[in-house]
């Protein structure tokens, strides 16, 4: 137990770090060419936010949170996805009294209380950007289309785009409707969950895990045939500026976000071959999401992204990042006495922006060398007694083996020059 992380979790290792740190880059970069902005907010957030800004009656809610009580008797939870801390931060800044839109972008662990799976952990990562303030469906095709670039930017080719619109409430309550007596006749197939949702919530049978569930009401109608006009406007739209910009997406009337605050574009990314599971991503607009949170009537729209699962799929397509790894300069003091002028000579090189290392126990020659090589070292520096008193330094090239003789005044500069052509 106490030599295991928890079930669920795991380490990122230094060499597996660095893929992150590509990805996270990449990233990084991509959402800031398109305006977006860092936002960082606390990992535990109070518990009824989730409740109101996820929904009580979704599964994450109901069944995976990571919630606690503090030692002041509040409630507090784990964050389980990232879009209701911005709102919640949006709202606490008064930030919608600023310029609009307000555009944020967002990286970090999530939590939550799921069957561990291969690319699904319980502390798990998020990519995300939250878009506040316009109904615009230029904004819309502008998410998805950094969402492209994202992917485009990664080398990953081989996914699909699906999109839909969920409407605005007008357009849903009529289909709600419709929905619940097309569910009434298959009610007893359904699993518990859906027996007591059904009712109020329908659209949350749509996009019930269970396969009896989709299995019993196959054949449904879909809210896309009943879109209000402005709806069906919006959706044309944002259709329309993608085709102008060349994004390719199909279009899914299947892809449903359960909740009220959802509304019109619905979007996600699928990878196929990564498991049951085959999104990697996904999001849309939740119009009714701020004012659902206790703040006012603002629009919004985002996307968020499993870090693992784009892993995860770069991986599967043999794609592998090619990370620089920084130039190694290992510096042997061959004898206990040359520790000290060795230090000296690491701290000037670190000192030039040169990355240098050592070995404090001067072992034998053969030995550091060793080292040198494990860490893959461009090149080694010797100081023994010749170098010593002779008051130069000794550089081996470690890919051609050839040494070079430079006095200890020119040796950083030296080392320097010969980095450049390593
Ligand atoms: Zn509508
Ligand atoms: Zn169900």
């Amino acid at each position: 137990m106490l030599t295991k992380a928890p079930r669920g979790t795991y380490d990122i290792l230094p060499e597996e770090s660095r893929r992150w740190q590509y990805l996270e880059n990449i990233i990084k970069e991509a959402a800031e060419l398109y305006g977006y902005r860092e936002i960082r907010t606390p990992i535990f957030e109070h518990t009824e936010l989730f409740e109101r800004g996820v929904g009580d009656s979704t599964d994450i809610v109901s069944k995976e949170m990571y919630t606690f009580t503090d030692k002041a008797d509040r409630s507090l939870t784990l964050r389980p996805e990232g879009t209701a801390c911005c709102v919640r931060a949006l709202i606490e800044h008064n930030l919608y009294n600023g310029v609009l839109p307000v555009k944020w972008f967002y990286f970090g662990p999530m939590f939550r209380y799921d069957r561990p799976q291969k690319g699904r952990y319980r502390q798990f990562h998020q990519f995300g950007v939250e878009a506040f303030g316009s109904r615009s469906p230029y904004l819309d095709a502008e998410v998805i289309m950094l969402l492209v670039e994202i992917l485009a930017r990664t080398g990953l080719k081989e996914y699909d785009l699906h999109l839909n619109s969920v409407g605005c409430p007008i357009c849903r309550e009529s289909y709600r409707q419709e929905l619940i007596k097309y569910i009434v006749p298959h009610q007893e197939r359904l699993c518990n969950d859906c027996k007591v949702r059904y009712q109020n919530n329908p659209l949350r049978v749509l996009d019930c895990k269970q396969p009896e569930c989709q299995k019993s009401i196959e054949g449904h109608p879909t809210l896309f045939d009943y879109l209000c006009p402005d709806c069906h406007e919006h959706y044309a739209q944002v259709k329309n500026y993608l085709q102008e910009n060349q994004i390719s997406f199909q279009h899914d009337d299947k892809l449903v976000r359960g909740l009220d605050y959802y509304t019109n574009t619905a979007f996600e990314v699928h990878i196929p071959g990564i498991g049951a599971q085959s999104a990697i991503g996904g999001g849309g607009r939740y119009d009714g999401l701020v004012e659902a949170c206790g703040g006012p009537k603002l629009p919004g729209i985002g996307f968020a992204m499993g870090m693992e699962r784009i892993l995860l799929a770069l991986e599967q397509a043999g794609i592998n990042p090619s990370l620089v790894q920084n130039q190694i300069v290992f510096v042997v003091a061959m004898n206990e006495q040359y520790l000290s002028p060795a230090v000296k000579l690491v701290k000037q090189l670190r000192d030039a922006g040169i990355s240098a290392e050592m070995d404090y126990n001067a072992r034998s020659a053969r030995a550091q060398m060793k080292h040198a090589d494990k860490l893959n070292a461009s090149l080694v520096v010797l100081l023994g007694e010749d170098e010593i008193e002779g008051g130069f330094v000794t550089i081996r090239n470690m890919s051609n083996k050839e040494q070079h003789q430079v006095g200890l005044a020119q040796a950083v500069e030296f080392i320097n020059t010969l980095l450049a052509s390593c």
